[in-house]
């Protein structure tokens, strides 16, 4: 079946790339991958769309109705979808099922938020002026997204991109493209008007940058690696597109004593896996660095790295298994390199730090969840995203070296704190430069919440009003019902 789909037709090309199952290396599908003919292609569709084509100028309640119906199509394929994404990702299925009801939840959110959104009325002060702000979208939208939660990370950007009335060209990553597809299936059988939605595939050099370049793009939005998201941004500036990153993230987790009293203490030891450990690290809010207060440390590590141990690894299609493989051979080279050099420089290795014994694993890219304790923060492991099932230990005294500590990153993306004492939570969590900060929890999101990074790990905003309003230009129209000569000029 052709897979990519450019001015409502699915087309074929002349490469094909395999999509590799992580959990055992089978081959799930074969895709097309576009050459340079198909890229220009769509991004031509998509301006003819956006130009000549009725989806900007179509009713709101039109296209809120669109966004409604891929969700209810969503839910309906929703089993299906989820093995798929299982399939590409390596991620359990219960997972793949908690990503397709956050999908469907984000569509219903920008379905609803669109048709609520009014023009802005403003005062001039004279009578005789009738002065508005009105909403209008942007143009021809790329959307690029990465391997991690590529159904998720698509939906994010697709739903805003077209309530706002937009025409989109999507390139998820190479690794993961299947649940896209799926999704793009779906926006064209709800209706999707032709050449609104286009999808090609392929590496990023190639079909990402040719798409950043093209002077008929007015908007990139990328989520992925901050490598690639400086040259997305330096590659836009000649054409000066609206850009929107983002980035990784170096999340701090910091837990003072007084949260593990009683029997808070089994429910930070849980959260704390949790936080760092699902999806084995691959997570941009991972809280892969723990930053633990003095007294509780040495409780807290045994306990964790006991319970590290006994997290039960495999397919994520098995029901029995609580965390799948890396999603690919290079990944987890880059895990292990990550292991390697935090042990070079002086860590101690708690838990994991191998690949798993079971012989039934060994086809897959599994490494087992690691714990590093007596590390520096000046370590590449505890600096850098290693995106893998990694969790380092920093350890604090008082509450303003915890805050020195957690902010001690070029990076920005989430946080936590733990703590019973409120007003410590509450100053934490604002003394944090992170884009979300949780107390006493990890990981919730809602659609009408904003979700981005401070520092290094971005510069836009997904999610909630503002999550809309980065597909969206703001028109002032100025109408003047008394018109009359200015004056301005004697003669
Ligand atoms: P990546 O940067 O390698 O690739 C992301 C996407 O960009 C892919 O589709 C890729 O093909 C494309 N790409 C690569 N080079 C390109 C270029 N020169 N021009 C245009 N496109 C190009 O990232 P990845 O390895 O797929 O994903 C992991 C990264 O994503 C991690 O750093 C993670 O933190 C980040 N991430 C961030 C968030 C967030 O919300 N901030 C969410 C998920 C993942």
């Amino acid at each position: 079946m052709p897979s990519l789909y450019v001015d409502g037709e699915w087309i074929g090309a002349a490469a094909e790339r395999e999509v590799v199952n992580p959990a055992d290396q089978s081959v799930v599908a074969k895709v097309d991958e576009a050459g340079a003919a198909e890229v220009r292609s769509a991004v031509r569709a998509a301006r003819r769309a956006f130009d000549d084509g009725p989806w900007p100028a179509t009713p709101v309640a039109e296209r809120a109705a669109l966004l409604d119906r891929v969700a209810d199509l969503l839910l309906r394929d929703k089993e299906e979808i989820a093995r798929t994404e299982t399939l590409d990702t390596g991620k359990t299925v219960k997972e793949s099922r908690i990503d397709i009801d956050d999908v469907v939840a984000v569509f219903r959110y920008y379905a609803r938020l669109v048709t609520e959104q009014h023009d802005r009325t403003v005062d001039t002060g004279r009578p005789e002026i009738e002065s508005r702000v009105v909403h209008e979208p942007v143009g021809v939208c790329v959307l690029i997204t990465p391997w991690n939660y590529p159904l998720l990370q698509i939906s994010w950007k697709v739903a805003p991109a077209l309530a706002a009335g937009n025409t989109v060209v999507i390139k998820p990553s190479e690794v993961t493209p299947l649940t896209t597809i799926a999704l793009v299936r779906l926006l064209e059988e709800a209706g999707a008007p032709r050449g609104v939605v286009n999808l090609v595939l392929g590496g990023g050099p190639a079909v990402g940058s040719s798409l950043v370049e093209d002077p008929d793009v007015d908007l990139v939005s990328f989520t992925g690696g901050a490598a690639t998201g400086r040259a997305i941004l330096r590659a836009a500036a000649d054409t000066v597109k609206r850009v929107a990153v983002e980035l990784g993230g170096k999340n701090p987790n910091v837990v003072f004593a007084d949260a593990a009293d009683g029997e808070g203490f089994e429910t930070v030891v849980d959260n704390v896996m949790t936080a760092v450990f699902l999806h084995s690290g691959q997570v941009c809010s991972a809280g892969a660095r723990l930053i633990v207060e003095d007294s509780l440390h040495d409780r807290l590590v045994d306990a964790i790295a006991e319970r590290a141990e006994r997290i039960v690894l495999g397919d994520g299609l098995d029901p029995r298994s609580e965390v799948g493989p890396l999603v690919s051979a290079q990944h987890r080279d880059k895990v292990e390199a990550y292991v390697a050099s935090a042990l070079a420089e002086g860590a101690t290795l708690r838990a994991g730090g191998r690949r798993p014994a079971d012989p039934q694993l060994q086809a897959g890219f599994y490494y087992r969840p690691t714990l590093l304790t007596d590390v520096r923060a000046d370590m590449r492991a505890v600096r850098e995203e290693t995106f893998g099932p990694i969790l380092t230990v920093e350890r604090f005294t008082s509450e303003a070296e915890a805050c020195a500590l957690a902010n001690d990153t070029d990076l920005g993306l989430a946080g936590a704190v733990w703590t019973a004492d409120a007003a410590r939570g509450e100053r934490v969590a604002r003394a944090l430069r992170q884009g979300t900060v949780w107390i006493n929890d990890y990981h919730p999101y809602v659609p009408q919440a904003e979700w981005g990074g401070y520092k290094r790990s971005g510069n836009g905003r997904e999610l909630g009003p503002t999550g809309l309003h980065e597909y969206q230009e703001l028109k002032h129209i100025w109408r003047n019902t008394a018109p009359a000569p200015t004056g301005w000029f004697a003669s």
